[in-house]
């Protein structure tokens, strides 16, 4: 039986980097991925994953208006689809979570999501919250706070490296930054240690 998947992490934590090499296990085996990723924004057509260490592929992008199950299934009559893989899955909408799952139920095809849990303020996305209600499968990508404990939150920076407490949970085309933090350092708001040591700084982050 085929599974919906739900692989979930805080920022910088190398979703994407896992989510290529799974897709490679199955192209290396002579099998199709399709590969889907949110739109930031309201562009359209071909978009593309890319990992922090280099990787990258060509994905097809999706906004919320897509309807993902009608999606797989116009690209099933262009060749066979042996699984999909979904990038920045904390963006689907609810319906579209419950499209997948019957991508996997319908077509027998395995889906793997690969999203943030929760936004800088500490919430579910919607995306998230479908998956991790409706997902066959859950499993944490971990990373860690510059303590070295698990990170499992994520704090949203200004420009000057200050944490900001308010704001939209998604923000295109900003200068914000994003850093994972402990939960005991998130809750602090303490980004490195009395000492003076830096926090690892993320890259500019597309949406948080
Ligand atoms: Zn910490």
């Amino acid at each position: 039986m085929a599974k919906l998947y739900f692989n979930y992490s805080s920022m910088n934590a190398g979703k994407s980097t896992v989510l290529l090499q799974a897709s490679y296990n199955y192209v290396e085996r002579g099998m199709n991925t399709l590969l889907l990723i949110a739109a930031i924004d309201d562009r359209a057509g071909r978009g593309r994953i890319a990992s922090r260490i280099g990787l990258s592929a060509e994905a097809d992008i999706f906004t919320d208006a897509t309807d993902l199950h009608s999606h797989v299934a116009h690209a099933m009559q262009r060749a066979p689809v042996h699984a999909v893989f979904v990038d920045e899955a904390q963006f689907l909408t609810e319906n579209q979570v419950w499209q997948l799952a019957k991508v996997a139920d319908d077509f027998g095809i395995p889906v793997m999501c690969f999203g943030l849990r929760t936004d800088f303020q500490g919430k579910l996305f919607p995306g998230s919250a479908a998956l991790l209600a409706l997902a066959d499968a859950l499993k944490e990508i971990k990373t860690i706070c510059w303590c070295g404990r698990k990170a499992t939150m994520v704090a949203r920076l200004d420009l000057n490296g200050q944490i900001v407490e308010e704001g939209e949970q998604v923000v295109i085309g900003g200068e914000e930054t994003y850093v994972s933090l402990c939960r005991r350092h998130w809750t602090r708001r303490q980004l490195a240690t009395s000492s003076g040591a830096q926090a690892h700084r993320s890259e500019p982050g597309p949406a948080v």
